[in-house]
């Protein structure tokens, strides 16, 4: 069974509930363990949602909307993704954790849509958390990536799902080497992968809020493959 380390978070249950009603057993890091340590006898990363990342990562002055920024958990998800990277490690990054990979790897960020984008589209639904599945609007595929091949059966021919959205920032400028494999109709990036990777994905939606009827499950099963895969022959 693949063994996930995954970053602490104030909505931990629905994640750990993902991975485990996919086949994977779950190990919860946070700051102040040694990055090494955090991944050590792991398969796989997954980084998960939260407040907004320090601008000054991506270095730039902070936007009045920007919340919360908590510098430990910044510096610890960012060298995780350096380390699980430099060891081949998959990635699994979702919500926050699509733009701690991003940055880490050298992009930046939109740090407020409503104020510096201009869209029509609610992407930070607010919604009590027994709705956080509840659609909110939906995203373009691309159909050579990793993203759609992992979901061909939901998408059955098609090249757009309905996705969920909690997030005021989104990608920006993208990191060296990744590409957009998914887009809101405004233009917003909701999904990023790295294809010199054997698994590195980032999601701008919550497919761990599905877990229960599983409409996004076959993502964290492709994660713990690719995660089961690599471990044997890294
Ligand atoms: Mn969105």
């Amino acid at each position: 069974m693949a063994l996930i380390s995954v970053t602490n978070c104030n909505k931990i249950e629905d994640y750990k509930q993902a991975v485990q009603h996919a086949g994977g057993e779950v190990r919860i890091v946070q700051h102040g363990l040694d990055v090494r340590d955090a991944l050590k006898g792991a398969d796989g990363l997954l980084l998960t949602g939260g407040d907004d990342l320090a601008p000054s990562r991506y270095g730039e002055p902070a936007h009045p909307t920007v919340v919360e920024v908590a510098p430990e958990r910044d510096e610890f998800e960012i060298a995780l993704v350096a380390e699980a990277r430099r060891q081949g490690m998959p990635i699994f990054a979702i919500c926050r954790g699509i733009q701690v990979l991003n940055v880490a790897c050298g992009g930046t960020l939109v740090q407020d849509i409503p104020s510096q984008v201009g869209t029509s589209l609610n992407h930070a639904l607010k919604v009590p958390p027994h709705t956080s599945f509840e659609y909110a609007h939906e995203i373009w595929l691309e159909n050579d990536s990793l993203l759609s091949k992992l979901l061909q059966e939901r998408l059955n021919g098609s090249d757009s799902v309905s996705v969920n959205s909690r997030h005021h920032q989104a990608v920006k400028e993208l990191a060296p080497g990744f590409r957009v494999v998914a887009t809101a109709p405004d233009g917003i990036i909701e999904a990023i992968e790295d294809p010199a990777m054997p698994f590195c994905l980032g999601v701008q939606w919550h497919p761990e809020n599905f877990w229960r009827t599983g409409e996004f499950r076959p993502l964290f099963e492709g994660f713990l493959e690719a995660a089961a895969r690599t471990s044997a022959s890294r």
